[in-house]
């Protein structure tokens, strides 16, 4: 559209410039033209007086001429440049004829500077030949003239103004409307994510350049779909072949852990029961991780309570830190009277599991003696849920990574062998599935701050409350 007006008002600019030079060399020829004629007829009437003997050229100049009231110059003379008439100023003062030089043996038509306000074009000739020849000069000043050009200037700035923006107007609604499905096909393109990769961009009926880019990005998105679904077929294979030789493994060496034998074999029994377990652990995280970005664990979409999910978890969980000599605090009480606590709409199994993961990372990066505190509270964001801890903390470096697959601040930081980098990315993927997100806030070496915040639900009434609880 820039490129458009820049054009457009390019043409108009060199288009208007031809056309007031045309105007005004057209103006000036008008008035050559009529000066020559005038100078003529002004000859013809001066030859007369003076053959009729008439000296004094004075009054057949001005009975036929009338110069000084017309606002025009004449002046007469004779073959040697004598003056026989001069006529005197102007009415409207437009030139001085005083300052006018005499024209004998300049014929032709000039323009004179310096003689008044504006220029003054003077046209002058030669009648007769010999003696008997005399010289006629005929000017008028041009000030007319350009206020007529500046007329005509503003005429043509108005008419290119409202042609100009007549077609500034078209052209931003013919763009508008060439790029329109452009625009839907952007719109559409960004709705599209590894999540509904199975969805297809719309494809116009028309058989233009458009249609062929949407069918064109149809087809890579179809290859980027193929290629997820291997990828996650893949993990998902992986993690469940990986499964049952890590069971066998499992019950083996805790079956050599019982057994009585030299010590040594026991202690390593011991240490790879440790790793197996670990193992065991990171695969069922990647098979629920699997399962969440194809979108597949099996659902129970239902209206919940969030406060009593986090108090009943944190319940469960108390052993645990009281184990670490960890204080574990919870605002929410286990029993939620009718109506109370803040309710969302949600997988309860997989809810929990968010629960499970923050509070379990709080144990984990909490020294012994510390505070990890869970709360839940409904604001204008929606429902939040909160598990802080005054743990070890999270430097800010790392702050944006926490929740990136496989990502683990410094190993050496922590006492705990176990984490296996993917908690807190199941956090993330089960609070978008639940239109959520989660955030972190952390001092290091004074605690972090989880908060899970998701879409807040009314709450049921009572008969309801009864059929969910
Ligand atoms: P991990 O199994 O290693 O805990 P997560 O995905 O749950 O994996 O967490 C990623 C990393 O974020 C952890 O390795 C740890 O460094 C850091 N982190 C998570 N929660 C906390 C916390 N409450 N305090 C300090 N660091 C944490």
């Amino acid at each position: 559209m820039i490129w458009y007006a820049v054009w457009l008002v390019m043409v108009f600019v060199v288009t208007g410039t031809l056309v007031h030079l045309v105007f005004r060399h057209y103006l000036e020829a008008t008035l050559a033209a009529s000066q020559r004629s005038r100078a003529t007829r002004i000859a013809g009437v001066a030859r007369r007086a003076l053959d009729a003997g008439h000296r004094d050229l004075h009054e057949a100049m001005t009975t036929s001429f009338a110069p000084e009231a017309t606002s025009r110059f004449v002046a007469v003379s004779d073959a040697n440049g004598m003056a026989l008439y001069r006529s005197g100023p102007p009415q409207d003062q437009s030139f001085d004829p005083v300052l006018i030089s005499d024209s004998t043996g300049k014929a032709g038509t000039r323009k004179l500077s310096g003689t008044g306000p504006g220029e003054l074009m003077l046209t002058a000739l030669q009648s007769g030949d010999g003696p008997r020849a005399i010289w006629v000069a005929t000017g008028e000043s041009m000030v007319p003239l350009l206020v007529e050009q500046r007329r005509f200037l503003v005429f043509l700035c108005i008419v290119f103004g409202v042609v100009g923006g007549v077609a500034l107007l078209g052209g931003r609604l013919l763009v508008d409307r060439a790029l329109r499905p452009v625009g839907e096909l952007t719109r559409s393109a960004e709705t599209i994510t590894s999540r509904n990769l199975s969805e297809r961009l719309p494809e116009p009926g028309s058989d233009d350049e458009f249609a062929e880019l949407s069918r064109a990005l149809n087809r890579m998105i179809t290859r980027l779909d193929e290629a997820f679904q291997h990828n996650r077929r893949f993990l998902d294979d992986a993690s469940h072949e990986l499964r049952t030789p890590l069971t066998i493994l499992r019950a083996e060496l805790e079956a050599l852990t019982r057994e009585t034998g030299p010590g040594r074999i026991r202690d390593t029994a011991a240490s790879l029961l440790d790793e197996v377990e670990r193992l065991g652990r990171l695969v069922e995280n990647l098979f629920a991780l699997s399962r969440l970005d194809a979108g597949r664990t099996p659902s129970e979409w239902r209206r919940m309570n969030l406060s009593q999910l986090a108090a009943s978890t944190a319940e469960q969980m108390r052993l645990l830190a009281d184990d670490k000599g960890l204080t574990l605090k919870c605002d929410s009480p286990v029993r939620v009277i009718v109506g109370g606590g803040v309710w969302i709409d949600g997988d309860r199994a997989r809810l929990k599991q968010v629960v499970v993961n923050l509070l379990d990372n709080a144990f984990k990066y909490t020294p012994r003696g510390g505070t990890v505190s869970v709360s839940v509270v409904e604001t204008d964001a929606g429902a939040v849920l909160e598990v802080a801890d005054t743990g070890i903390g999270i430097p800010a470096e790392a702050l944006s990574r926490v929740f990136d697959r496989f990502f683990r601040v410094d190993l050496s930081r922590s006492r705990e062998p176990e984490g296996t980098g993917i908690g807190l990315s199941i956090v993330r993927a089960i609070c978008s599935a639940h239109r959520g997100r989660v955030e972190v806030e952390s001092v290091e070496g004074r605690g972090s701050c989880f908060r899970v915040i998701l879409p807040a639900a009314a709450a049921p009434t009572k008969s309801e409350t009864e059929s969910l609880t």
